[in-house]
């Protein structure tokens, strides 16, 4: 089965996708990460983004901890934006889902990279939780650049047709995994 968790930035999309897939024992697919890692390469090379998601150096760097850096916090919707550089990127995305069970998390999955999902979850949270969230990761200045982020994301970021929302306030990480897992045991 494939799972897709779409939603913005501090809705805590990647904790809860992440431990949803150890739960469920299925592939976890970080398309954020992946955003993130083709613009690292484009900071550090100062290549042209199209050529750099094409030629897939980028994955590489998937678990590098300068993903999460305001430097490319500061970037990656610019990157994220261009049209060739998602094409490239949602190629792979479907290569990775085509295998099967899965847990992807992002912005447009359930939507367009793969709208056929068995389940698709749109988390979500007010803007001063996300907000509060973020700043409890990364301090003050990462909870004001993820609202931010967020404006700037707005036309990537798509509540995809027939999904389930699921509102992460005040819930902890486990209740909210627990909520979707009893969702997919219903549609397995
Ligand atoms: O999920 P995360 O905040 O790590 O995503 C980083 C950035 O990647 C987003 O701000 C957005 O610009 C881009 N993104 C996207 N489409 C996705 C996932 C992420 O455009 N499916």
């Amino acid at each position: 089965m494939i799972v897709t968790i779409d939603g913005p930035a501090g809705a805590g999309k990647s904790t809860v996708s992440r431990a949803l897939a150890a739960r469920l024992g299925y592939r976890h697919l970080d398309t954020g990460a992946m955003y993130r890692a083709v613009t690292l390469v484009v900071l550090e090379t100062g290549d042209d983004p199209v050529a750099v998601a094409r030629a897939g150096a980028w994955a590489a760097r998937l678990d590098d901890p300068a993903l999460r850096s305001g430097a490319v916090d500061a970037e990656v919707s610019s990157v994220s934006a261009i049209g060739a550089v998602r094409e490239a990127l949602r190629a792979e995305q479907r290569a990775f889902l085509a295998l099967g069970d899965a847990v992807a998390e992002g912005r447009d999955i359930g939507s367009v990279v793969w709208p056929e999902a068995e389940l698709k979850v749109w988390l979500d949270a007010s803007p001063e939780e996300r907000r509060r969230r973020r700043a409890v990761e990364r301090g003050a200045e990462a909870g004001e650049a993820a609202l931010e982020r967020d404006r700037r994301d707005a036309a990537q970021t798509i509540v995809p047709e027939g999904s389930v929302p699921v509102d992460t306030e005040g819930l902890t990480v486990d209740e909210v995994v627990e909520a979707i897992a009893r969702l997919v045991e219903e549609r397995a």
